[in-house]
């Protein structure tokens, strides 16, 4: 079994670039070009130096002492709550941005919803100096002051997205047309392991650092690459695919993609995309989507904003069918549940999203010789008034 992209950007039967013809140019220069340029001796070396200096990796693996006490198992945490910014997410928009500057593009795009993405973007156009516009719907602009605050703070223009349901779909309408209306100058970057090819293959690669240290980390502290279980929460799924990557092919390996199941699988407020998803295109792809039975998108549900996305990237879709990962889903009650346990118990306080990943501890039995890898994607700094109203603290 392959789990890599094929020569036409599918993943089995997901994947492709399904895409309005005047986009065709933009995506086939970065399809062209994203290979070659990622793997040029400079670009290496100026991407490593950034991930080193700027966001401060390696991010520890670190050896959960009363979590492993408490489940009888072996639980290690990768640390991307330490990255710069937060969470992973910037360790794909520093390879874009760099990607961007190769092909002499002087203005950055980017959509976004609970602008996570938008300010890890925001940031690396900061840190290189150019030009950036960050497309976000109005009523998530409403809900997310504080991100929207930072992006203005490293210079962005954030543009509100007007039509329809004014959240992340609208958004995203709005960013493509603004980069089929500038092609020359303009660079769009995508924030997941979601859109048309080459997107989730390159930003799978930037993410795959993770497992990459996952597996040099593990060796020196258990004399093996090789973890029994990997675990990682799934909104578009980057963090996953970089947590999974150097372990795809290791069929030892398992693989958990967690996703969230909101007030229940079968609630109707809900973002379990693999489990209620049926296959169809969503911003270029063609990939498991919540969707009617007309094909209108389902708009999704989560407690935890970086989750609610009514699809899942065209990779994950190929895990899931293929069965190389298990994909389980976890309510906002649990996932709020576990945030709890992991700060008392840990000192650490995750985001809600990697709340839901901790949430599969009390739905597996581990053996206490596995070693169980938790990507702890992102810190919950962001997500404090939501755990002061949930725990009335
Ligand atoms: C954005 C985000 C996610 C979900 O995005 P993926 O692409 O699935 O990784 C998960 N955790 C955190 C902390 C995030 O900010």
């Amino acid at each position: 079994m392959n789990y890599q992209v094929d020569e036409k950007g599918f993943y089995g039967e997901f994947g492709g670039a399904f895409i309005p013809e005047m986009l065709y140019p933009n995506i086939e220069e970065l399809r062209l070009n994203y290979l070659k340029i990622t793997a040029e001796p400079s670009f290496k070396k100026e991407f490593m130096e950034l991930l080193v200096d700027y966001v401060g990796r390696p991010t520890p693996l670190y050896f959960a002492k009363r979590l492993s006490e408490k489940y009888n198992t072996k639980i290690y945490l990768k640390r991307e709550d330490l990255c710069h910014t937060g969470a992973h997410k910037i360790n794909n928009t520093i390879g874009q941005i760099l990607i961007a500057k190769r092909l002499g593009k002087t203005r950055i795009i980017a959509e976004t919803g609970a602008g996570q993405h938008g300010v890890a973007t925001a940031t690396v156009c900061a840190l290189m100096g150019l030009e950036c516009v960050i497309y976000m719907g109005e009523v998530d602009i409403k809900r997310q002051a504080p991100n929207v605050a930072r992006m203005k703070m490293l210079g962005t223009e954030v543009r509100p997205a007007t039509s329809g349901s004014k959240t992340l779909n609208d958004a995203t309408n709005e960013a493509i047309r603004d980069w089929i209306n500038n092609p020359e100058n303009t660079y769009y970057i995508i924030g997941s392991v979601v859109g048309p090819h080459p997107y989730p293959d390159m930003v799978a690669r930037f993410q795959a650092v993770i497992s990459e240290e996952i597996k040099a980390q593990l060796e020196e502290k258990e004399r093996t690459e090789f973890p029994n279980y990997v675990i990682a929460c799934v909104g578009g799924g980057s963090n996953a695919a970089g947590a999974f990557y150097h372990f795809l092919d290791d069929e030892n390996v398992k693989l958990i993609a967690v996703e969230a199941a909101g007030k229940g699988v079968d609630s109707g407020e809900s973002a379990a995309t693999s489990i209620l998803g049926k296959i169809g295109i969503i911003h270029g792809s063609k990939t498991l989507l919540m969707q009617s039975n007309d094909g209108q998108i389902t708009e999704p549900y989560s407690i935890s904003a970086g989750l609610d996305y009514p699809g899942v990237g065209p990779l994950h879709s190929h895990l899931h069918q293929t069965k190389r990962a298990e994909f389980i889903a976890i309510t906002d009650d649990e996932a709020m549940q576990s945030g709890w346990e992991v700060s008392q118990t840990e000192g650490i306080i995750p985001a809600i999203e990697t709340a839901h990943a901790f949430s599969v501890l009390d739905k597996k039995q581990f053996k206490p010789s596995d070693i169980v890898v938790i990507n702890l994607s992102g810190r919950g700094d962001k997500d404090l008034t939501t755990y002061i109203d949930y725990f009335k603290l």
